[in-house]
């Protein structure tokens, strides 16, 4: 054989042989020795091939003894696996992390199971796709672990050199990633609270720089495109920047977190407010670095609370005591109002129940009625009495709410209170007012109206009689204008309790005008009533003492029954009102029936005011003229026009019948005028005939007497007749006189200035004060006929007689006598120094062409 010296093998198993490495004999030069030679070759190259064998298969085992002892050093689990998946090895990191007890058992697993994980769902074909010794990334994947949660992990596979495998493996290292996975969790949640917060959160470094800045803090802010990195001086507006900067130094100062209220005020001067929490920023090595912030906008918060301010301050000032109940009315809140309306403090009545409060002046059913009021309408509102705490009884107006909570259920109930103690005086007080009379507190005109209306009602069901009286003080007037009208008030009053002290209980009296009282005697009738109201009559003239004066008046009655004089109020009231006149021209204090006569006279009152209406138009009136004489020589002194009136239908109607209606009407004015016009005429006219200075006297009655131009028309008058003042005489009644005396007393001195004469009429039947009449520039006292009525018959009379001409002497004034009809009185009067005289035995009153004829005789 011979040596191919172009291999290697043979050419080092040549060497060897020669350097008598190998202890191989030396070939012998024959053939045999040749093959000797070649076998002996062969054996050195197999014993050489088998050294390098061995030597190889020494590095081999090393390489996988150090392969093993790193796969195996390796901390993060790592497999490796066929094409399939199956576990060919696994290193001791991924035997304990998977829960195998050694690599064996491990074997033949297919990492499907030990893994989950989208990318492991497709393992083969990804593995496939890497060419040797390249790796790539499987992503996130789960591993099984056998007593923990699923490992999170990430899986690097990388292509294995297939060496002498047929078929290729794979590397799978595992990197666990939990902790990243939760940092990245971490952060997601902070970004969730940053993205969510309803609070701005933000943090400033210390060179007042923004590092961070959520949603909310970026929109309370305006703040375009990134904000990161800029001065807090470009992003804050200037009004609150100082306040900004103030809090987060003394964050940097203190280095501890800061509670504190901020506000946000934009450039138009709106303020938002925040409340907001300040905090230091530590780097690692404990420096502040930035100052963070969370604000949470308490705006809204900070206008309710105020509203809420406002309203505890509205509980407690307000003057409405407030309860609040829970749903079991136990009171769990009142005001001051409340403590101060019962006496009751807080402490007293919390947690107990308003029936506390109750007077007892409400029944059961009351406090049913309002709770079925409130469960049905949700509040109730009335009247109710409460108890004070030291017990007196108090009205109230209270309304009670009841309120619900958002899901519709019973909480509390509110009550709400006024005291109405004053209110119900007031509305009793104008009650009163209204059917009171103020100064007798005597029931008035309406309230009588009423009370008779429930007579006269009650009647349809019990018919029972009633007396429905009036009663008109006599002389009243005279004594309030001489005593003034305060003492005619005292009067009134006294007069108002004695009337009330004669009642029984079911009697009502009442005040309707001045000195007009009605009485309402129900149960009484014609034969029992005279004797009731005449004791009646005889205890209003005891004197009433006013003080200074006692003074007594009397009374007229008037008396209408029920049903007989009238069905309705009004009726009887006008029979009541006749018969009291017909009472009064009796002679007063006296008691009158109504009986159907009487209406007649009161239609005929009735007939002469329309009458008067128009009876001068119609030219109905017509003068006559008594004479007056000197009644020591006879001679014609003057006369008094007196008016004559002609009804149409009625025929003659006296003065003394129409003359009070006229002035009661008003048009006593205008008649009066006309008088005076035709008196002055005719005066002239006779003046013409017969000149001289008789006067003639002209009748003036109260109401023309107070006239305001009264003096001014008279001049006018007197102007246009050419009639010289001193022969007209202005008769004015004692009565009218002594009204109102101290007007009078002007009215006749601006008369006597004007030139007239004055007389004072009817003397002796009003009630003159001798100071007034001093006072009163009068020329003569006409003394009344009554008085001269009674010469002869009645010597009281008489002696009146003799005190007038007295009077008169003293008072240096004349003296006329009224009515006289005989002898016998004009002698007396005669004797007694009276000068002048008027009456039916010297002449009746005549018409003027009878008086015209009387002058030219005398002036004979
Ligand atoms: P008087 O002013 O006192 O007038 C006297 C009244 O007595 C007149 O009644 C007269 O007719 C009547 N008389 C005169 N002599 C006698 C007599 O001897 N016996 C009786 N029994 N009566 C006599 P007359 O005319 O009916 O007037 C009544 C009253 O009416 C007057 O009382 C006067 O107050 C008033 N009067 C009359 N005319 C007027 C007038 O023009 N204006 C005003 N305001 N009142 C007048
Ligand atoms: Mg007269
Ligand atoms: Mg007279």
């Amino acid at each position: 054989m011979n040596p191919d010296h172009n291999d290697p093998l043979r050419a080092r198993a040549h060497q060897a042989l020669r350097e008598g490495m190998l202890d191989v004999q030396a070939p012998p030069v024959s053939d045999y020795e040749h093959a000797l030679e070649e076998l002996k070759l062969h054996q050195a190259e197999l014993e050489l091939q088998n050294e390098e064998l061995k030597s190889t298969q020494r590095i081999a085992e090393a390489g996988k003894l150090r392969y093993q002892m790193l796969f195996d050093a390796l901390t993060a689990p790592a497999l490796v696996t066929d094409t399939n998946g199956l576990v060919q090895d696994a290193n001791r990191a991924a035997v304990e992390a998977l829960g195998f007890g050694n690599t064996t058992r491990i074997r033949q697993h297919s990492v499907l199971r030990l893994f989950s994980g989208a990318a492991f769902e497709e393992f083969s074909r990804l593995v496939r796709a890497l060419n040797e010794g390249e790796s790539r990334v499987l992503g996130h994947a789960w591993m099984a672990r056998p007593d923990a949660d699923p490992l999170p992990v990430e899986v690097q596979v990388t292509a294995l050199r297939s060496g002498y495998h047929l078929d290729r493996h794979y590397l799978l290292l595992c990197r666990d990633i939990s902790d990243t996975l939760e940092r990245e969790r971490q952060s997601q949640l902070l970004d969730s609270i940053l993205h969510h917060s309803e609070s701005a959160i933000y943090a400033f470094d210390t060179d007042e720089r923004l590092l961070l800045a959520n949603p909310v803090t970026r929109s309370l802010l305006n703040i375009d495109g990134d904000p990161i990195g800029r001065k807090r001086t470009e992003l804050v507006p200037a009004a609150s920047e100082a306040q900004y900067l103030k809090h987060d130094l003394k964050v940097m100062r203190t280095r501890k977190p800061l509670l504190l209220e901020e506000s946000l005020v934009d450039n138009e001067g709106n303020s938002r407010h925040f409340i907001s929490q300040k905090f230091p920023m530590l780097d690692q090595h404990g420096s502040i670095f930035a100052v963070g912030g969370v604000s949470t906008e308490v705006t809204a918060v900070k206008a309710m609370n105020a509203r809420l301010d406002l309203a505890a301050h509205i509980f407690e000032t307000g003057n409405e005591a407030i309860i609040v109940t829970d749903a079991r009315q136990r009171i769990i809140m009142v005001n001051r109002c409340f403590t101060e309306t019962t006496g009751y403090t807080e402490d007293e009545v919390l947690g107990q129940t308003p029936a506390l409060l109750q007077s007892g002046r409400h029944d059961a059913d009351f406090y049913r009625e309002m709770f079925e009021t409130l469960a049905s309408r949700g509040v109730w509102e009335g009247e109710v009495w409460n108890r004070r705490k030291h017990g007196e009884i108090y009205p109230q107006w209270l309304r009670i709410s009841r309120i619900l909570d958002s899901r519709g259920e019973l909480c509390n109930y509110v009550s709400i209170s006024r005291d109405i103690t004053e209110r119900k005086r007031d509305e009793e007080h104008i009650h009163n007012l209204a059917f009171f009379d103020p100064l007798t507190g005597l029931p008035n005109r309406e309230l009588i109206r009423d009370r008779a209306r429930q007579l006269i009602a009650q009647a349809d069901r019990h018919p029972e009689p009633f007396a429905l009286c009036f009663l008109d003080l006599d002389e009243f007037k005279q004594v309030n204008d001489a005593f003034g009208h305060r003492q005619g008030d005292r009067l009134l009053v006294e007069i108002a309790a004695r009337l009330r002290k004669e009642l029984r209980d079911n009697d009502t009296v009442g005040r309707i005008g001045g000195d007009e009282f009605v009485l309402l005697l129900p149960g009484i009738h014609g034969e029992n009533a005279p004797k009731r109201l005449q004791s009646l009559l005889k205890r209003l003239t005891r004197p009433v003492d006013l003080g200074t004066r006692r003074v007594s008046v009397s009374g007229s009655i008037g008396i209408a029954m029920f049903p007989e004089d009238g069905g309705q109020f009004d009726d009887l009231l006008r029979a009541a009102d006749t018969a009291m006149y017909q009472a009064k021209h009796a002679g007063r204090n006296a008691l009158r029936f109504f009986n159907p006569q009487m209406a007649e006279r009161s239609r005929r009152r009735m007939d002469i005011e329309i009458g008067l209406d128009r009876a001068l138009d119609n030219d109905e009136f017509e003068l006559r003229y008594l004479p007056c004489y000197n009644l020591a020589n006879g001679r014609l002194h003057g006369c008094e026009a007196l008016l004559r009136w002609q009804h149409p239908e009625l025929g003659p109607i006296s003065p003394g019948e129409f003359i009070p209606i006229a002035e009661q009407s008003g048009r006593i004015v205008q008649i009066g005028q006309w008088v005076l016009e035709h008196a002055l005429e005719q005066r002239r006219q006779w003046q013409d005939a017969v000149p001289g200075d008789y006067v003639i006297a002209v009748n003036m009655s109260a109401r023309e007497f107070h006239e305001p131009a009264v003096v001014e028309s008279m001049a006018a008058a007197l102007e246009r007749h050419r009639i010289a003042a001193p022969w007209l005489e202005i008769e004015i009644t004692e009565r009218t006189a002594m009204q109102d005396p101290d007007s009078a007393i002007r009215i006749m001195n601006e008369l006597k200035q004007l030139g007239v004469r004055l007389s004072m009429d009817d003397f002796g039947t009003g009630y003159s004060s001798l100071a007034y009449l001093n006072a009163m520039p009068v020329d003569r006292l006409k003394m009344d006929l009554s008085f001269v009525a009674q010469i002869g018959h009645n010597p009281q009379g008489e002696s009146i007689c003799r005190f007038v001409v007295g009077l008169a002497d003293m008072l240096g004034i004349d003296v006329v006598a009224e009515g006289i009809e005989t002898r016998a009185q004009k002698d007396t009067l005669l004797a007694m120094g009276c000068e002048y005289g008027q009456g039916y035995l010297l002449d009746r009153p005549i018409d003027a062409a009878n008086l015209l004829a009387r002058l030219q005789a005398h002036s004979g």
